[in-house]
């Protein structure tokens, strides 16, 4: 049971960064381990997969622009990822809309393609309610009328597990790739650099390494290069108690699934007007809810981000809550969208974002010790997967820098600690 690499977690990081090290490290033996009976059961499986290149953050916008655009590859290859670029719709309300204005030079500066609607035309198009001020449940939500909205075409929605199958299926025909599944880690084995074959080694003034994992039952595997973390959620709780962490922690995240089973309801989802698909882009209202389309099912995917109060918590199986729906997420919505009043689920689930405290993936080496974290994908790691896979992987070989597909540079320690490109980034949806 000796690897070069050992991959904990087998969703889209642990894939796309094994798939980068085939080709970084070419002949280097690699494992990837999960507690899953299969790839992508973790937060993978629960995502929205909406993707969207528009980001505050410049490296949080080269990491989306470039896996954006290796996806669109794929799928123009033939393998159907599901992806549709119906847009993204943000709208704003009049404060909101002053600002993202100005802030729109710098989506000008890095040649970002966007739309601007004005309020009627949204109203129009997709039967949004922009003027909500009066209303009795607007002043009691603090909620503003909608003054604008800006349109990200280089956004849109895809199918998870499609991605992820496609990673999957390339490791698959690679004899160098293992995959062990049903395989819990549960601890890691610290060994001294150069080991003096005394008992009780190693001793707290002796070079460390982490050579490699244990899993439940005993088992040990052992990694000759690197061993990388890629549990999504669960990476610091496995961290922890070596003393590592991932500067990251789960928070719950939950989807309520709206039927458009309306005349009003389809008329929105299937707006005319905004992309070739005549489907209503995503839309995220001034209050954050949001709601992804979801045509092949003749629905949308409604969500919200709740942040204050609400704990960083990790459920290992976790529940939708339906007093969120009724009391939280449904009073915003209908607010917005008065087609969905009185709207039910007819499914939901819940996951959990592995927030970083910038918004950027964390991508390091703890204490040069040979173990690689890759962290912090902070609700967007579908959306940046590739770019991410590829980062992890230059940093287990020891590059300092990758080429991205669309020519710039991307520097790994930009998602470090040390030269991490720290800049808050303001759309986290
Ligand atoms: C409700 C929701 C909506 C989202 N919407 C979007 C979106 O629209 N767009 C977007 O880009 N992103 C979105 N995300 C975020 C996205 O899903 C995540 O960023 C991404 O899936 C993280 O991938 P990962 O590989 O880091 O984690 P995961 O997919 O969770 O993979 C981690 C793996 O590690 C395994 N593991 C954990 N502990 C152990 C252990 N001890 N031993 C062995 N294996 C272990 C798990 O079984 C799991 O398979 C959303 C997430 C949620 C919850």
């Amino acid at each position: 049971m000796e690897y070069d690499y050992i991959i904990v977690g087998a969703g889209i990081i642990g894939l796309t960064t094994a798939y980068h090290l085939l080709e970084l490290d070419p002949g280097a033996r690699i494992i990837v381990v999960d507690k899953a009976p299969g790839p992508a059961s973790g937060d993978t499986s629960k995502s929205a997969a909406a993707f969207r290149v528009f980001f505050t953050n410049r490296v949080n916008f080269l990491l989306a622009n470039h896996s954006v655009s290796v996806y669109r590859k794929i799928q123009e290859s033939g393998y159907d990822l599901g992806m549709r670029f119906v847009g993204y719709l943000f709208m704003y309300d009049k404060e909101k809309w002053e600002r993202i204005r100005m802030g729109l030079r710098e989506a000008d500066k890095r040649g970002l393609e966007y739309e601007l609607y004005d309020a009627a035309t949204i109203s129009e198009r997709l039967g949004v309610r922009v003027e909500v001020e009066g209303l009795e449940e607007a002043e009691l939500m603090g909620a503003h009328n909608i003054e604008g909205g800006l349109l990200i075409p280089k956004a849109g929605i895809m199918m998870a597990d499609r991605l992820a199958s496609y990673y999957y299926e390339k490791l698959r025909q690679s004899e160098n790739v293992s995959f062990a599944f049903n395989s819990k880690v549960t601890g890691f084995t610290i060994t001294p650099r150069e080991p003096l074959g005394i008992a009780g080694e190693p001793f707290p003034w002796q070079d460390k390494r982490v050579e490699g994992v244990v899993l439940e039952g005993g088992k040990e595997i052992k990694a000759r290069k690197k061993v990388i973390v890629a549990a999504g959620a669960w990476t610091p709780f496995l961290l922890w108690p070596i003393g590592v962490d991932s500067f990251s922690r789960p928070k719950k995240r939950q989807i309520f699934v709206l039927k458009a089973d309306t005349p009003e309801r389809r008329r929105m989802l299937f707006a005319e007007g905004f992309n070739r698909y005549n489907v209503s882009p995503m839309l995220i209202f001034p209050n954050g809810a949001y709601m992804r389309p979801s045509p092949e099912e003749s629905a949308f995917w409604a969500g919200y981000s709740d942040e204050l109060g609400r704990p960083f918590k990790l459920e290992e199986d976790p529940v939708p809550e339906e007093n969120f729906y009724i009391y939280g997420l449904h009073p915003m919505i209908s607010l917005y969208a008065p087609a969905f009043e009185g709207a039910r689920p007819t499914s939901s689930w819940a996951g959990h974002y592995d927030l970083s405290f910038d918004g950027m993936p964390v991508v390091y080496e703890a204490f040069e010790s040979d173990l690689i974290v890759s962290a912090g994908t902070s609700g967007s790691g579908i959306l940046k997967g590739d770019a991410i896979g590829l980062a992890t992987a230059a940093l287990a070989v020891g590059l300092e820098e990758v080429q991205l597909v669309d020519g710039e540079t991307l520097k790994v320690g930009w998602l470090g600690l040390y030269e991490r490109a720290h800049e808050k980034e303001h759309m986290i949806i």
